[in-house]
Order: C-alpha cells, then sequence, then structure tokens
C-alpha cells in the first residue's frame, strides 16, 4: 500500500492491530475453525476486545465486532473512535451485515472501520458511511444516535454531580 493512500490517523492504530491479532487466541471456533477478532477505541483511549463465539446450534453463535461491542456497551461505552477486525486468512474478513448494523448504532460516520488479515496487512479500509452506506439508524427513530455523544462521560458527570 502506497504511503498516499495511507491516511494519518490521530490514534494509535498499532496498539489497536496488537488487541485484535491478540483476541484471535480467545475465539471459540470448533465448527468453522475462523477465528476473527476485533478491537474498539473508546473516547477514553481504553481499548476493548472481541472474538467470534461458535455455538453447537449455530445460530446463537456471536462475530467478533458483536462480541467486542457488547463486551464494551456492558462497561459503559456507546460511541468508538475507531474499530480493527482481525482473521488469519490472507484476503481478511469484511465484516458481515449484522455486524455492519450493530456496528452502525455506535458508531459515528466518520469512525474508520479497519480489516487487517493474519499478516498485519490492512485489506478493508473503510469508514462507518462506507461500510453501510444509506443506513438505517437511531435518527430515523428520532433518537440521537450513540454514535453522536460519549454516553458514558455523561453517566459520569451526572455521578458527580450528585455525589456534590
Ligand atoms: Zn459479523
Amino acid at each position: 500500500m502506497s504511503a498516499v493512500n495511507t491516511p494519518v490517523y490521530d490514534f494509535d492504530l498499532e496498539a489497536l492491530i496488537n488487541v485484535a491479532m491478540n483476541q484471535l487466541k480467545f475465539s471459540y471456533v470448533p465448527y468453522s475453525n475462523y477465528p476473527v477478532g476485533c478491537a474498539l477505541l473508546c473516547p477514553d483511549g481504553k481499548i476493548i476486545g472481541g472474538s467470534n463465539i461458535e455455538n453447537a446450534a449455530y445460530g446463537p453463535g456471536i462475530c467478533a465486532e458483536r462480541s467486542a461491542i457488547a463486551t464494551a456497551c456492558s462497561q459503559g461505552y456507546r460511541t468508538f473512535k475507531a474499530v480493527v477486525v482481525s482473521c488469519k486468512a490472507l484476503s481478511g474478513s469484511p465484516c458481515c451485515g449484522a455486524c455492519r448494523q450493530v456496528l452502525r448504532e455506535f458508531c459515528p460516520q466518520d469512525c474508520p472501520i479497519i480489516n487487517i488479515n493474519g499478516n498485519r496487512e490492512i485489506i478493508h479500509r473503510h469508514t462507518m458511511a462506507s461500510l453501510l452506506p444509506d443506513s438505517f439508524g437511531p435518527e430515523n427513530l428520532n433518537i440521537i444516535s450513540p454514535g453522536r455523544v460519549n454516553v458514558q462521560i455523561e453517566v459520569e458527570a451526572e455521578a458527580e454531580t450528585k455525589v456534590e
């Protein structure tokens, strides 16, 4: 990839790649043997990982992206600054349709979504808007998208206010 086409990010992409690659070893994939990892960059700089988790009944399995988002949401995060998805295949693993919609709930339209392969090479480089164009989101239901506000900071600020 030429340097000319490489965007300069205001975050540590290598740190996200490290977490996404590390998540591959936590995948539970006895059926597909297709591990996928994910790393989410939270507004406060924390990086939260996820891995795909399969199930004998197949349907209840969950992708790495949604695993990471569920973990992050369970810790109070509602928006993300960047997403890296890893897989061992040299062709990389594009996000599935379900994950694109779930990412859309929490990622701003300009959020980088980057897919890397097992050699840590960038295979797909998207923004949320290009990953899921003309998408349906909270705004369509007159709800302010969590991707537009940092809910966790608001919650913490509210808690501090109550202490006073
Ligand atoms: Zn998926």
